[in-house]
């Protein structure tokens, strides 16, 4: 059967209202498309949990700031559709921006304050308040009983968790591993931008996060040591020819607060530009107290 698309929301409410009288469950994976097998691992996840599964299409121009890369971001719907036809799932929301926001001089924003602030939020001022108003807005089209998201994106799962839980969204959030290259490098639409050199060198990202987390392992228990380990993470990524690095750093897990001594659920984060492309990545890691 041909996957059916919508491209308005009132036609993506009608076959989600058809779901619904059926008493069928509905699971939502919000994308801004450009697929690649870290998408499709969600989508497998999203088919295990609900009857029906939508896939929304969409480059939001609202989490993206005046520099950043939003003309250019690779858009790829055909391709995108055939992928999802091949797993066979229920629906695909694909919208306009105007659709979306047709009402551009008054916009209208959800803002989940502090974490937003942080990490990411620091070098790109307004993108997770971006991020929850399209998410919000998803949300409210799609009405799904789960919503899937990936942990490469891990300070985003963070803000939507919190966005979920302070404005009652009685919907189940549930998020999935990052999905690797043979090398490590964490599957990204952006890895596109990659020349074949600085392809090359952007897995040193991760390999730097696991040098971070062994580090941590052996000398993390004083303030001094993990200035130092963050501070020699950061030469390390330079010297494998990353142009800047906007932070490497050990946070609580579901907080992304600097972690308390007592803290066991840890994760290193960073973000760094190699040539033209913002890489970011993590990896989550335990300690046992003593
Ligand atoms: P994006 O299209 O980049 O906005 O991503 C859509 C969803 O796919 C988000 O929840 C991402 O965290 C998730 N995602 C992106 N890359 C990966 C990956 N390599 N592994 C798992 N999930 C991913």
């Amino acid at each position: 059967m041909a996957i059916s698309i919508f491209h308005t929301i009132s036609q993506c409410r009608e076959q989600i209202y058809r779901w619904r009288q059926a008493g069928e469950t509905i699971a939502l994976v919000p994308t801004m498309g450009n697929l690649h097998k870290g998408h499709l691992s969600l989508v497998e996840k999203a088919k295990q949990l609900a009857d029906r599964v939508m896939v929304s299409l969409f480059v939001n121009p609202l989490q993206f700031g005046p520099e950043e890369d939003f003309a250019c971001y690779p858009r790829s719907e055909a391709e995108d559709l055939e992928q999802l036809e091949a797993v066979q799932i229920d629906g695909v929301f694909s919208p306009q921006t105007a659709e979306m926001y047709p009402n551009v001089s008054l916009p209208t924003y959800v803002e989940v304050t502090k974490v937003s602030d942080d990490l990411c939020g620091q070098v790109r001022p307004g993108h997770f308040r971006g991020v929850a108003t399209v998410v919000t807005k998803l949300l409210h089209i799609v009405w799904p009983d789960t919503v899937l998201f990936g942990e490469k994106d891990w300070q985003q799962c963070v803000v939507i968790r919190q966005m979920l839980t302070a404005l009652n969204f009685p919907i189940k959030m549930i998020t999935f591993p990052t999905v690797r290259a043979s090398d490590g490098l964490a599957l990204s639409s952006r890895n596109r931008y990659l020349t074949q050199e600085e392809r090359g060198v952007a897995p040193q990202l991760y390999k730097t996060l696991e040098w971070m987390v062994n580090q941590w392992m052996e000398k993390g228990e004083c303030q001094k040591n993990i200035q130092l380990i963050e501070q020699e993470a950061s030469i390390r990524l330079q010297s494998y020819g990353f142009k800047r690095v906007d932070y490497l750093t050990v946070r609580d897990k579901e907080t992304l607060v600097a972690p308390m001594p007592s803290c066991e659920q840890l994760v290193v984060l960073g973000a760094a530009v190699v040539g033209k492309t913002r890489l970011i990545d993590n990896i989550f890691f335990g300690v046992k107290q003593k």
